[in-house]
């Protein structure tokens, strides 16, 4: 595994002064949506719009792969909170959801600066999917139809997507989840995953790489891939059951489960305040259940075919990284509790 990433440190820099003057803590969330009337909504709309128009914004941080870049045919990026024309979640931030706090104008405005970013100056189409957490992937022909209706939204359903028609650029979001991008350099095909632990079960990035051979004929040794940042095993508690699921699936399960313990000193101490009365076994005073979804993916590439040196894990958690050097770096689903905006992962091969 070889973690490899480049950060634009003038673009993070350029928007650091404005993340500074804000003071919005992650509880900013509380209930802010739900007390919004509509006169409220739009008023708010119009004024944040006219502060986005008079703002300076910083570019949008991107997160970027060294194996991707030197690909001249090739453009692929994550996205990150930093450098967008978004309020609702943080002033000057780069939400590309159509999430119900944020407003369509500047979530469209923030879309079209990150993939200026990416791409430059190339005409793209973006081809984003109706995500369900599922095993499905979409193939983008030379004579797709509509792939986003006239408002942005996407219209295919499904969990990942591939292609080799030039000008379109393929999107997956998240704000948790792990987003995977592969390139086959040798035919030059790219596809995008969206894998929370469900399409991780569904093992969508292994029978994504199946696709590949099957549809464009790509040779695993020709292919190179990223596993984006999403959340960590650091972060990632779940339950039981999910541990259970992925035992009956993988023989590596084993590997990608931790159990950790809480480390409370009050508790360590007195435990017998914490006893109880339970059958042994059976008390709720385990250890917490953390997964480890960037191996999981990572090993679903391997056992595709793809050389491990082929295979970038970012390794940046949504969770713990989301703020870094007093920056807000990444959305994060779990730690904000739903009150979220969305990163996107994108790649595109242009003419
Ligand atoms: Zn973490």
């Amino acid at each position: 595994m070889t973690k490899d990433w480049l950060e634009s440190a003038e673009a993070i820099g350029a928007v650091d002064a404005v993340l500074a003057g804000v003071g919005l803590e992650h509880g900013s969330r509380k209930t802010r949506t739900g007390a919004w009337k509509d006169g409220e909504r739009v008023k708010r709309a119009k004024a944040s719009v006219a502060a986005a128009s008079r703002r300076k914004l910083g570019a949008p941080g991107v997160v970027r792969v060294a194996a991707f870049e030197a690909l001249p045919w090739l453009r692929a990026g994550f996205s990150t909170r930093l450098g967008g024309a978004s309020t609702a979640y943080g002033d000057g931030e780069l939400n590309l959801g159509w999430t119900r706090e944020d407003e369509p104008e500047i979530v469209a405005q923030n879309r079209e600066r990150f993939m200026r970013a990416v791409v430059g100056k190339s005409k793209v189409e973006l081809a984003t999917v109706r995500q369900f957490h599922g095993g499905m992937i979409r193939i983008i022909e030379k004579d797709h139809g509509p792939l986003a209706t006239a408002d942005g939204k996407a219209v295919l359903r499904g969990d990942g997507s591939m292609t080799d028609v030039p000008g379109v650029l393929l999107g997956v979001q998240t704000a948790d989840c792990i987003p995977v991008l592969v390139a086959d350099r040798k035919r030059k095909v790219v596809a995008a995953f969206h894998a929370g632990w469900r399409g991780t079960l569904a093992r969508i990035v292994e029978r994504g790489v199946g696709t590949m051979q099957l549809r464009y004929g790509s040779k695993p040794k020709d292919l190179v891939a990223a596993v984006g940042p999403g959340i960590g095993a650091c972060c990632y508690a779940v339950g039981e059951e999910v541990r259970f699921e992925f035992e009956s699936q993988f023989a590596y399960a084993p590997e990608l489960f931790t159990e950790v313990y809480d480390s409370d000193p009050i508790r360590d101490k007195y435990p017998l305040l914490f006893l109880t009365a339970r059958a042994p076994g059976h008390s709720n005073i385990g250890p917490q259940i953390h997964v480890d979804l960037w191996e999981a993916n990572r090993r679903q590439l391997l056992d595709a075919g793809l050389a491990a040196k082929n295979v970038h894990v970012v390794g940046e958690c949504t969770g713990c990284a989301r703020e870094k050097n007093g920056e807000r770096r990444y959305f994060s689903h779990r730690m904000e509790h739903g009150y979220a905006g969305r990163m996107m992962a994108v790649a595109g091969v242009v003419g």
